[in-house]
């Protein structure tokens, strides 16, 4: 699975990387660090990328089970 996170969206709520703190950081200006790229995501943390998707009000954040990883 892959999680896809679109920078253009992210308003820097701060829920996404609340609830995936395995997967997700904060930057200095509370947006999260890993905005604009789309990684593949070990099983493990499937539930947590979900959960992000899931918290995140503007609709950023992206499970899928293909996509293009931005750092391919
Ligand atoms: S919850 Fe959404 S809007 Fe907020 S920091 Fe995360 S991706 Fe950005």
């Amino acid at each position: 699975m892959f999680i896809s996170i679109e920078a253009d969206k992210c308003m820097g709520h701060g829920r996404c990387y609340a609830v995936a703190p395995d997967l997700l950081s904060d930057d200095d200006e509370g947006f999260v660090a890993e905005r604009g790229r789309c990684w593949s995501i070990p099983d493990a943390l499937i539930g947590q990328a979900e959960d992000a998707a899931d918290a995140c009000p503007e609709g950023a954040i992206a499970v899928l089970a293909t996509a293009t990883p931005t750092d391919a």
